[in-house]
């Protein structure tokens, strides 16, 4: 349920209402909207109605939130979210992007790669210090030495840091050195680690699965919201079909439609969506001309020696390249870059 605040309700008229859903045993989320106040209310649905809130002093309306998503939903609120890290805004007029090595290997790599993105006009570097790999027996990543190199090229160069973690325990000392936390595709649906950076303060990025379906994804999202964390943005990286010709099929269609349906930011990861070098620059440009609010692109220095993903690494010319094919699509949708 929605409770819509009057234009001119008062503190104590919020404080009230707050009180109220409490006592009925929902939790509020409390939204302030440019326009007016809106308090969300989720809760197990068997619990008595809150239809009665009506009569409160500084209540417009109680609505109901049809979709099963709550607080990701348009539904809930209509503006869209935008993330704010420091200096800089995920989800408004600017597009983003955040670009790195799949794999911080070493000081000199992930140092060359941040001051060769940085260059091109990345805003964060990318870099796993933990890696979630398909095989056991796969590089795993350097841990805690990783993300203290990442501190060292954010130091050099003030680039943001995205980084992912892959176990609740690890939330935070990934805290510590990440402004994004990344949670993988193989993770989507890794309810405790949801719930765990749900708790945080720190923005999320949401990897899609590759077969979670659109509304799966939201739920995926709604379990971070719903422990308080409102600073979500949704990641489309490409899902399974019967595609072999490329790693994954990069589904833009999730674009607008998650647009639609949802205010969270939408990023798009065309690297790991096609897996393939040749085909990275003209998905980013699909990506923002199909809405997205930035990118995130796996560069490496020598492609041919990156531990993990080099085949859809790109050389730092070749991604100053795209990000100069992708400036004018964003100029032509009337954004920026
Ligand atoms: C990554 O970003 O390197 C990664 C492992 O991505 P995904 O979770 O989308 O496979
Ligand atoms: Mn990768």
């Amino acid at each position: 349920m929605i409770i819509v605040m009057e234009r001119g309700a008062s503190k104590e008229d919020l404080k009230n209402v707050i009180k109220r859903i409490r006592e009925l045993g929902y939790k509020e989320h409390v939204i302030h909207g440019v326009e007016r106040t809106v308090v969300g209310c989720v809760g197990h649905e068997d619990k008595r109605p809150l239809q009665a809130l009506e009569t409160m002093p500084g209540v417009e309306s109680v609505v109901p939130i049809l979709k099963p998503y709550k607080l990701s939903s348009r539904e809930m609120k209509k503006e869209k979210t935008v993330i704010k890290i420091e200096d800089i805004q995920i989800g408004g007029n600017e597009i983003i992007i955040m670009a790195g090595p799949c794999s911080v290997e070493n000081e000199s790599q992930i140092i060359h790669i941040a001051k060769e993105v940085k260059k091109a006009g990345a805003k964060v570097l990318r870099g796993g210090a933990f890696k979630p790999r398909t095989s056991p027996y796969a590089f795993q990543g350097l841990e805690k030495k990783g993300l203290k190199l990442l501190e060292k090229a954010k130091k050099e160069t003030g680039l943001k840091i995205i980084t992912e973690v892959i176990t609740p325990v690890d939330v935070p000392l990934v805290c510590e050195y990440a402004d994004i936390l990344q949670i993988g595709a193989r993770n989507v649906q890794n309810y405790s680690l949801l719930k765990a950076v749900g708790k945080v303060k720190k923005p999320v990025l949401l990897k899609r699965g590759m077969s979670t379906t659109i509304q799966e994804f939201l739920m995926s999202a709604e379990y971070i919201l719903s422990q308080g964390n409102y600073n979500v943005m949704l990641c489309e990286r490409g899902i399974r079909t019967f595609e072999t010709m490329t790693r994954f099929t990069l589904d833009l269609n999730a674009i607008p439609m998650i647009n639609y349906l949802s205010h969270l930011p939408t990023i798009v990861d065309p690297s790991h969506g096609t897996g393939y070098w040749r085909i990275i620059e003209p998905m980013s440009m699909a990506a923002i001309a199909a809405g997205a609010d930035g990118l995130i692109i796996e560069v490496h220095n020598e492609p041919d020696h990156a531990i993990s993903d080099g085949p859809q690494s790109l050389k730092p010319e070749k991604f100053a390249h795209l990000v100069e094919s992708v400036r004018k699509i964003a100029e032509a949708v009337g954004r920026k870059l």
